[in-house]
This record gives structure tokens, C-alpha cells and sequence, in this order.
């Protein structure tokens, strides 16, 4: 039976990242993936000619190459792959969309101050004391405040909308739960999205693709696609071995699981009693329009509207409807800074909003097509609301395409199609055995950026036992 330093469980962000840091130290690695194509969550297919992203609206923690201290540019460093492979093309500038207020902000935060300070002049002093906070906190810490951000917010912003407003974007860019999240969490997403902000590869998520995968050859890593985890096999308080998909087995000294909490538990023969109520309520359909010419050019120039049509704003798991079309996001690829005369071909409108894993999950095959036809209808009509009325008609819709969380599922294998996985976190990493550690989603860093970050420093931590990192608890791992 083979044996490796280290296996680590699915190619997304973080089993990539994960996997490099690894190889980069000389150890031997394996990458097992269930799917045929990397990048989990943010992975790309064909259909008619074209290719779709699954995932990417924005790559969040924008930092010019130079920035040498910006958490963007320690992952590529870390990773030893040149932050100018990455191609971030920094955003036009983005929303937050509410009934009767609407805040700009981008990648320079003052923008988002002027517009507080217009519309909320009362809070502009506790909004820049809140910036100072999220700037200072240790974002990398693996150990968990166990505070809450709305109960934080009330302390210091007194404006009930301005809380809300603050909060749909961090809440749509990366909760699992519902209505509220760590304050930890809470942090890291005010600053990768109000502090930082926007980017976006021209290729989309292939550009962060191709270099991850490209380095895993080049330091040794070997990646096995279509080949899953099928069993950890326990013996004490250790797995043993990895039972795969193809019916072999292998042994390693140290497990990074990227599955889930749940799942990874699942995987090991574990049922804990709290599962059920672990495995996340959030899942989400987005509809994709691609149009002839550049959206600009008819009036829609956000790069992401984060909306609420409703107050309070709501960000629960609707319960009579399978998907609630009163909030979401509206991201347009388009409206990122590209260099002169590399617009992208044609325009794309995705509009993203929660939907109800079980009323998806078990409809028949024409009943599920049926209701994915109804709710591209509803939720382009939504897109028509909620963004500027159009000068002159758009440019005609020449393609369509839809996810939903049974999408989501099938090609993650995330319980729930929960894309932010599980209500609760596991920041330490740490499972119910001594060399099975989580990493990605359910260790608690999101989104791209996060779960790169998250591969990084569970690596470091466990498996290449970085002396100084594994001495000093909850200190920074990058
Ligand atoms: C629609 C959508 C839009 C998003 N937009 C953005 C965005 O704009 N910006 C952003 O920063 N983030 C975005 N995200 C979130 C981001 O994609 C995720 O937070 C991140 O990619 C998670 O990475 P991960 O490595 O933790 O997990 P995953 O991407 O879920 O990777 C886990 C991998 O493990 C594999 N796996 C599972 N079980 C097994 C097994 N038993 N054996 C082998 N392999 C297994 C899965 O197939 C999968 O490839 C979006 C997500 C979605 C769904």
C-alpha cells in the first residue's frame, strides 16, 4: 500500500493550497478529487461554445503586486507563485441596494466613507472607528472569539439600516448561518471587502486555476482526479488509511479533509448526535444572462449589487418558496477595469439569491427543469428592478444558464448544497482523531481568498509542524 507524508482530501482553494505548501517542503504529497475538474466550489465548465465560472463574482482582498503585507500577496508568497500571474483587474466600483438608500463602495475606501458620511453623517465617526477595528484585528488567528457580529454592530453603529446595509454584503460574501455570523468572520470579510475589495481575473477562475495546479506538478505534488475519499478507516485515535473511490487504499501520516465537517466525520464512520444541526441552511441558484454587448453601455455600470428589497433585510432559508427573491447579489464581469480594448466579448449578468436545498433536491427531472425555467423568469425580472432602468434596450440575451443547490451538491459533495458549509466552524482545524485536520470551508476562512488562506495555514500548522507556529496557539500562521 502506498504511503505519503500527506493526503489531503479534494481540489478546491484549499486542498490545492494546501497540497503546495506540503510539496514546497519537500514531503510527499496526494491530492484526491472526486470530481474530474479541479477548484471545488470555483471551478469553470463548456457549454455551447462558452465558459462559465461557477463561482467567481469577485476575488476579494484586492492589493496592488507591490503591497507586500496585504494578505492577497502573503498567499502568493507563501504559495511561491507570482502575484502578477493572477491578473487582478480591480473593479469599477460596487452597491448596496436597499428600498429607500443606496451606499457606492469599491476598492478605495474613502469612497464608502463619503457616502456614509452623506447618508449617515450621525455614524461616520463610529463607521471610521469600525474600519480602525477590522484593520487591527488578527485576521489569521486559528482560535475563535466566540463573539457575534450583530450584537458587536449594535454597540457601535446605532442606525438600524446602516447596520443592516453593513452587513448584506458580508453576510451574501460568506455566512453560514443565518442572519448573523462570527465576529471573527465578520472582521475578516469587513476588510477583504470594505478595506481591500474587488478583483477579477480577465479568464476568470482558470487564471487561479492554471498557476495553483502548475506549481503542485512542479514541487512534486500528485493529484488523483475522479478518484474520492471513500472511507477513513479509524484504528484508536488515528486513520489508519484512506479506503478510494477505485476500491485501493492508501496510508499517510497526516489527513487535510477540504469534504467538510459533517462529511469528513462521515467519512470516518462518525455520526455525532449535533450533525444534523451542523450541516449548513444555506444554499443558493443563480441565474446567468449572457448578452450582446458591454452592460455599461445601457446603464448598468456596478460591478456587484448587494440588494434587499424588503426590510429587514433578510438572510434566511426561505420557507414557503424554493428560492426568496426579496435580497441577493447582481455581479456584472464586465464592470472590472480590463486594459484598453480587452473588454470581455459579451455581457454577463449573474444574479445570485438563497434557495431551499429540499424543495431542489427531490424534484423529478421535468418538474426540476420546469422550476429552474420559472426561476431564471423571476430572477431576471428581480435583476430589472433592482438595477438602473436601462437607456435604450440591453443588448438581446443570446445565452442563459442556472445552478442550483442540487448543482451545488453534486459537484461538492457539500451536504445541504451548502455553499458556505456548516453552521459551526472548527477554526483549530481539529478532529476526532490526531492526524485528520480540517481545512477550507468548515475550518472558518472563506470565500477564494480565505480558503487559500486556510490550506496555507493548516498546512503549515499540522502537517509541516512549523516549530515557531505549532508553539505559539493562536498565533499568526502566515
Ligand atoms: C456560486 C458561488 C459563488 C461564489 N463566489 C465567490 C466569489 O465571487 N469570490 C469568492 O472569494 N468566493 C466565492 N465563492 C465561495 C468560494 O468558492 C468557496 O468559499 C471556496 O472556493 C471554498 O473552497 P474549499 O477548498 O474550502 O472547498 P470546495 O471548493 O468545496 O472544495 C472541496 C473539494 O473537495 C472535493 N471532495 C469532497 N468530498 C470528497 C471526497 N470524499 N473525496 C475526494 N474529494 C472530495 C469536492 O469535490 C471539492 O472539489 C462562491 C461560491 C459559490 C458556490
Amino acid at each position: 500500500m502506498r504511503e505519503y507524508d500527506v493526503v489531503v482530501i479534494g481540489a478546491g482553494m484549499s486542498g490545492l493550497a494546501a497540497a503546495i505548501r506540503v510539496g514546497l517542503a519537500g514531503r510527499s504529497v496526494l491530492l484526491l478529487e472526486r470530481h474530474e475538474a479541479p477548484g471545488g466550489l470555483n471551478s469553470f465548465y463548456r457549454k455551447d461554445g462558452r465558459v462559465h465560472d461557477t463561482g467567481l463574482h469577485a476575488l476579494t482582498n484586492y492589493a496592488e503586486p507591490g503591497e507586500r503585507r496585504a494578505p492577497l500577496n502573503k498567499i502568493f508568497r507563501q504559495l511561491r507563485i507570482p502575484r502578477e500571474t493572477i491578473d487582478c483587474n480591480p473593479q469599477r466600483g460596487s452597491r448596496i441596494h436597499f428600498p429607500d438608500r443606496s451606499l457606492r463602495f469599491g476598492n478605495d475606501p474613502t469612497l464608502l466613507e463619503e457616502e456614509i458620511a452623506s447618508a449617515f453623517p450621525a455614524e461616520i465617526d463610529a463607521f471610521r472607528r469600525l474600519e480602525e477595528e477590522a484593520r487591527t484585528f488578527p485576521a489569521t488567528d486559528l482560535r475563535s472569539t466566540g463573539l457575534w457580529a450583530r450584537p458587536f454592530l449594535e454597540e457601535r453603529i446605532a442606525d438600524p439600516l446602516l447596520r443592516e446595509m453593513l452587513l448584506c454584503p458580508i453576510l451574501y460574501y460568506g455566512s453560514a448561518t443565518e442572519d448573523d455570523l462570527e465576529l471573527d468572520q465578520f472582521m475578516i470579510l469587513f476588510r477583504a471587502l470594505y478595506l481591500e475589495g474587488f478583483a477579477r481575473p480577465r479568464e476568470g477562475v482558470r487564471t487561479i486555476l492554471r498557476p495553483l495546479l502548475k506549481k503542485l506538478k512542479e514541487v512534486g505534488g500528485e493529484r488523483r482526479m475522479r478518484c474520492g475519499v471513500r472511507r477513513l478507516v479509524p484504528a484508536g485515535d488515528r486513520i489508519a488509511e484512506l479506503e478510494l473511490d477505485d476500491g485501493t487504499s492508501v496510508r499517510a501520516g497526516v489527513i487535510l479533509s477540504s469534504a467538510g465537517r459533517v462529511e469528513t466525520d462521515r467519512l470516518c464512520g462518525l455520526h455525532p448526535p449535533e450533525a444534523g444541526n451542523l450541516v449548513g441552511r444555506l444554499s443558493f441558484v443563480e441565474t446567468i444572462h449572457i448578452h450582446e454587448g458591454q452592460p455599461a453601455d445601457w446603464g448598468w455600470e456596478d460591478t456587484v449589487v448587494f440588494f434587499s428589497r424588503n426590510r429587514p433585510f433578510r438572510y434566511r432559508k426561505p420557507e414557503d418558496a424554493a428560492v426568496d427573491p426579496d435580497s441577493g447579489v447582481i455581479c456584472i464581469p464586465n464592470n472590472y477595469e480590463y486594459p484598453e480594448g480587452r473588454a470581455l466579448p459579451e455581457g454577463i449578468v449573474r444574479v445570485t439569491a438563497i434557495a431551499d436545498y429540499d424543495r431542489w433536491i427531490h424534484l423529478p427531472e421535468p418538474e426540476y427543469r420546469q422550476a429552474k425555467e420559472e426561476w431564471l423568469e423571476r430572477l431576471t425580472a428581480v435583476g430589472r428592478e433592482v438595477l438602473p432602468p436601462p437607456r435604450g434596450e440591453p443588448g438581446p440575451v443570446v445565452a442563459t444558464d442556472m445552478f442550483t443547490p442540487r448543482t451545488i451538491e453534486h459537484f461538492t459533495g457539500h451536504l445541504g448544497g451548502a455553499v458556505y458549509g456548516a453552521s459551526e466552524k472548527k477554526k483549530d482545524g481539529r478532529t476526532a482523531f490526531r492526524n485528520l485536520f480540517l481545512c477550507g470551508t468548515d475550518q472558518g476562512f472563506l470565500g477564494i481568498v480565505g480558503a487559500l488562506l486556510s490550506g496555507i495555514s493548516i498546512a503549515n500548522r499540522y502537517a509541516l509542524a512549523i516549530e515557531g507556529a505549532a508553539a505559539v496557539e493562536g498565533a499568526e500562521y502566515l
